[in-house]
């Protein structure tokens, strides 16, 4: 029977095939004391396997698709320079003459010295650098055991058009695997910024990360399905789902090709009607396919990932490079930050993560940020300060009250005072605006034009609070329904309020980025989108095979003729 398995999709795309495990997990170290005599002839192991190491990487380099993200070359590049790096080579050799030990226990404990320097340091980016010290030693190590043969980069082809099951990948491992033929990656471990998920996106392979015990259920060479979009993995599939989830990827890889041709293109009804498709980023990395989708600008900057891959939270100065590194990608177009929507499904790493009874009701969004203002301000700080750097609108979520919007304004009055006595400059014009995601905000959505510069529908949350069910929890996903007479009630309010107070409005939960939806949304009255970028051109494509339906809804709806405005909209519409 069909069974799922859940993780986190950080590279979209839908692949299917036979499992390939990789069982590598620790390598074993062996600790030995060596005779006088033994000395010599042990440096020489050691240093015959650094120049295997280096042959290999060398040679992983040269097998990289010269389209590669040079980010991805980067990694590998690095790795070459640790390889000459006189911590990695000279002292484990000082370890080995001085007390009499071998290789592989001396390298161990150099690495164990590299990383706890490491771990120590402040910067968030020099720490992650800990992850290659272990790549680098552990390639050495396996060498040393002569272990490697057995492994991905040396494999011979079977592993084309598998899904490779791994504990963690390099990214060398992701690059030399995508050239065997790979189609797909499922780790045990990392998370949306780990090296995999990064090198996945880029090289667009469908991933799927933390998926935990992953290589004990799954077994070798049994056919799964891998939606990287959804994070699930469907093992022993049945022939419907098969077809069902075949047609979608056919689908998918036809449509892709098909719709680059849009890129240059505005995004404009058959009648004429324009309306804005800007981009939902998670990582400075996810600007690029924006671009490439032809976005007008990003139109939801979730800041969040930025904390849940790191021990500790990134300080005012990291937030600044990040977002002015966006800012400069961006070369002018405008960049919606929003503020920290941790807590509920997106847990930080390095606060306290003590569990709460319902954490999608408890601390999250906004109001951890201001129960937390350590957490807060230098976020804020940063984001005036990029301000001064390009287009940036600063955005609040979860939003359920004006005394949250007012109590920010406050602060942001403070730190622009403080900004100012320290010369440091900022837009004093930065528009603030707020997510519309919970029923409260949109019950206030009068209240909340008047105060903000912009409303972004935060559809996502705004069905699992009006509709009363968690947005993760699959026993109630059946009910999850964007086409809810409530929550067509709850976007058409908000988007009369902003049309009554001038107050743009525009769309960022996953709504957004269904094509089926089109008309629907703009009947509504929807101008302003924002989804992943990888929807951009399908929803592109969907406005411009749309004439802007004639019907509307009356100021204050009953069931009724929600019911029928919806049916009318999202099944006779003619595309
Ligand atoms: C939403 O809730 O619709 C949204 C865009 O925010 P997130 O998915 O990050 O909660
Ligand atoms: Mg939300």
């Amino acid at each position: 029977m069909a069974f799922h398995l859940v993780g986190l999709g950080v590279s979209r795309g839908i692949a299917i095939g036979p499992v390939h495990v990789l069982h590598r997990g620790e390598v074993e170290i062996a600790e030995y004391h060596l005779p006088p005599e033994a000395i010599d002839e042990e440096i020489r192991r050691f240093r015959e396997a650094l120049e295997v190491a280096r042959a290999q990487l060398r040679e992983i380099r040269t097998r990289i698709p010269p389209d590669t993200r040079a980010d991805i070359v980067e990694f590998i590049d690095t790795h070459l320079l640790m390889l000459e790096d006189s911590t990695l080579t000279v002292a484990p050799e000082h370890l080995i003459r001085s007390q009499r030990i071998n290789a592989e226990w001396a390298l161990k404990q150099q690495r164990d010295a590299l990383v706890e320097v490491f771990e120590a340091m402040d910067d968030a980016y020099l720490r992650t650098r800990k992850d290659d010290i272990d790549h680098v030693v552990t390639r050495i190590q396996r060498i040393l055991q002569r272990a490697e043969e057995a492994e991905a980069n040396t494999a011979p082809l079977p592993l084309e058009g598998a899904i490779v099951v791994a504990d963690e990948l390099t990214p060398a491992d992701t690059v030399v695997l995508q050239h065997q033929g790979v189609i797909g990656f499922v780790t045990e471990s990392g998370g949306p910024l780990s090296h995999t998920a990064i090198a996945a996106r880029s090289l667009r392979i469908p991933a799927i990360v933390g998926v935990h015990e992953a290589r004990r259920i799954l077994r070798d060479g049994e056919r799964i399905i891998l939606d990287g979009q959804r994070g699930v993995l469907v093992g022993d599939p049945d022939e419907g789902l098969l077809s069902w989830y075949e047609a979608r990827r056919l689908e998918e890889q036809r449509r892709r090709s098909d719709l680059a041709r849009l890129r240059a293109r505005p995004a404009t009804t058959r009648d004429g009607v324009r309306v804005r498709l800007q981009g939902n980023i998670e990582l400075p990395e996810d600007v690029q396919a924006l671009i490439e989708a032809g976005a007008e600008g990003v139109g939801l900057y979730r800041t969040e990932f930025l904390y849940m891959d790191q021990d500790r939270l990134p300080d005012e100065e990291t937030q600044l490079e990040t977002y002015a590194e966006i800012i400069a990608h961006l070369e002018g177009l405008p960049l919606t930050i929003r503020t920290l929507d941790l807590g509920a499904d997106k847990s930080p790493a390095g606060t306290d993560g003590t569990p709460c009874t319902n954490p999608a009701l408890g601390l999250r969004g906004i109001r951890l940020c201001l129960h937390e203002p350590g957490l807060f301000r230098p976020q804020l700080r940063a984001i005036l300060r990029a301000s001064a750097l390009g287009p940036v609108r600063l955005m609040l979520p979860m939003l359920t009250n004006l005394d949250e919007v007012r109590q920010v304004r406050r602060l942001i009055g403070d730190l622009r005072r403080e900004l100012d006595e320290q010369g440091l400059p900022y837009d004093p014009r930065l528009p603030v605006g707020g997510m519309i995601e919970t029923p409260a905000a949109a019950l206030l959505a009068e209240g909340f034009a008047r105060e903000l510069d912009f409303l972004s529908l935060g559809t996502n949350d705004l069905i699992q609070y009006t509709l009363a069910i968690d947005r993760v929890d699959d026993e109630v996903a059946y009910l999850y329904d964007p086409l809810h007479p409530a929550v067509i009630e709850a976007i058409h309010r908000v988007l009369r309020a902003g049309e009554r107070n001038g107050t743009p409005v525009s769309m960022c939960g996953e709504m957004a980025g269904d094509p089926a939806l089109v008309p629907l949304l703009l009947a509504l009255g929807l101008r302003d989108l924002s989804i992943h970028p990888a929807a951009l051109l399908e929803i592109k494509d969907r406005i411009r095979r749309t004439t802007l339906p004639p019907r509307r809804l009356s100021d204050h709806p009953d069931y009724d003729e929600i019911t029928a405005f919806v049916t009318a909209l999202t099944h006779t519409q003619p595309i």
